[in-house]
């Protein structure tokens, strides 16, 4: 895309009430704009960093037999009564609102309630177990402190998956790919060796549930961590916790900043009991289903994202995320044959498949190097006068700072080389 097509423009200050590093750079570089506290509008470039996130996911989500959906985010309240849910004191995040036509209705802050009422209409049989199904929606909380910006909105996007099983063994097996399935999404975003599987609260069925924890300062989150021995457990439950049993002392657990972004929790056969999802087992006896959910924070993942990799310049995306591979950077375009020249690489990286932004605007070249390293694609290609004129571009990887005078065939050669890139 031609830059000077991008509407966004990068700002040199955040707001003033924006405290957290994530959004402040988010906002700086153009990828999203503060409506309110923990309300964010995501704008061209920030929405296609969440495409990419999502795409990873739905990707490991199918490779583990999901189908996808999208609930509504309107709810009924006598639902969510059912499952003693609806109530403030139970849950106090809470958006609720009234219908004009009568009757009070809930603003989306989970879709347990609503998709296991919904698959009455779809699960009669054990023949018809085990099933899963999850969905990219926006959920709506009424979070008290918003102050760590995408961190934690007021609205954001999850992904929230449900599985459907008819014993615990068949649930146990979903539960266990699952780990499997999002450990490999941290891996394609970067974030696989900071991020723990974590001994988390469970609940009235099981004694624990489990986090998945990525390592970072701005977190909200405390875990304490056996680098070591790949054990991990959330403050909350390390009382309760047996150490022993998990081979790790007290002494080689470190208290670790970290940031939750995603959750697996075991229902047993209680929700479904609640909601009314009851299957016909192989001996012709109808019980509840055994269900799990699974979240992963997608909005947050990307201000994980931004607090764990920028620096001093700006942001410095993981290249599965990136919304372009390229920034192509045109300097001196008052000169017709550079323009040319620069017009002439975006069309063939473009051919080749690269992904890139072209700085076509005029702009002085100060202006352009800060706005490149504050949007913060992968690598820098400058166009200029003097690199025309020994034929070749100087190309700089945002994460090292690493610089390369390449020709045209090397750069080429270089991207042929790293598809991936
Ligand atoms: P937290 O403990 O951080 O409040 P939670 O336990 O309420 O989160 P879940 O309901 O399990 O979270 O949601 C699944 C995932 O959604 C979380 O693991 C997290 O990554 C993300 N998430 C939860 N709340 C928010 C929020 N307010 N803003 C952005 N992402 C969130
Ligand atoms: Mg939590």
């Amino acid at each position: 895309m031609r830059q000077s097509k991008l509407f966004t423009k990068t700002q040199k200050e955040a707001p003033a009430d924006e405290v957290a590093k994530n959004a402040q750079l988010l906002i700086r570089a153009g990828y999203i704009h503060k409506e309110m506290a923990g309300v964010y509008q995501l704008l061209p470039l920030g929405l296609m960093v969440v495409q990419k996130i999502k795409q990873i996911v739905r990707e490991e989500m199918k490779e583990i037999g999901t189908n996808e959906l999208i609930a509504t985010n309107l709810q009924r309240k006598e639902l969510w009564e059912r499952t003693h849910r609806w109530n403030d004191e139970v849950v106090d995040i809470w958006f609720k609102t009234e219908l004009k036509a009568g009757g009070e209705i809930g603003l989306a802050w989970s879709h347990e309630e609503p998709i296991a009422d919904m698959m009455k209409g779809h699960i009669a049989s054990h023949k018809d177990l085990p099933v899963a199904v999850y969905q990219f929606q926006v959920k709506l909380r009424n979070e008290v402190r918003a102050k760590s910006g995408m961190m934690r909105g007021r609205e954001f996007i999850m992904k929230d998956a449900y599985s459907f099983t008819a014993t615990e063994e068949q649930h146990n097996e979903f539960y266990e790919a699952s780990k499997v399935a999002y450990m490999k999404v941290f891996e394609r975003l970067g974030v696989g060796s900071d991020t723990y599987i974590t001994f988390a609260a469970g609940g009235a069925f099981t004694e624990f549930s489990h986090e998945f924890q990525t390592v970072c300062e701005a977190g909200e989150d405390v875990t304490y961590i056996s680098k070591e021995k790949g054990v991990a457990i959330n403050e909350e439950v390390l009382d309760k916790t047996d150490l022993q049993a998990l081979g790790v002392t007290r002494d080689e657990l470190v208290a670790t900043k970290t940031a939750e972004v995603g959750n697996i929790f075991n229902f047993g056969r209680q929700k479904a009991e609640e909601v009314g999802l009851y299957f016909t087992n192989e001996t012709g006896e109808r019980i509840p289903v055994w269900m799990g959910s699974y979240g992963i924070g997608i909005t947050r993942m990307m201000g994980v994202l931004v607090e764990k990799f920028a620096d001093e310049k700006g942001i410095v995306w993981p290249e599965s995320v990136a919304p372009y591979q390229v920034h192509l950077v045109a300097l001196n375009s008052e000169d017709q044959e550079v323009r040319d020249w620069a017009d002439g690489i975006y069309a063939s990286l473009k051919d080749k498949g690269v992904t890139v932004l072209y700085d076509d605007r005029d702009a002085r070249a100060g202006e352009k190097f800060a706005d490149s390293d504050l949007i913060g694609l992968p690598y820098r290609i400058v166009v200029s006068k003097k690199g025309r004129e020994a034929g070749t571009f100087e190309v700089v990887t945002r994460a090292t700072g690493e610089v390369r005078n390449l020709t045209e065939e090397e750069l080429y050669a270089d991207f042929d080389a790293n598809p991936d890139t």
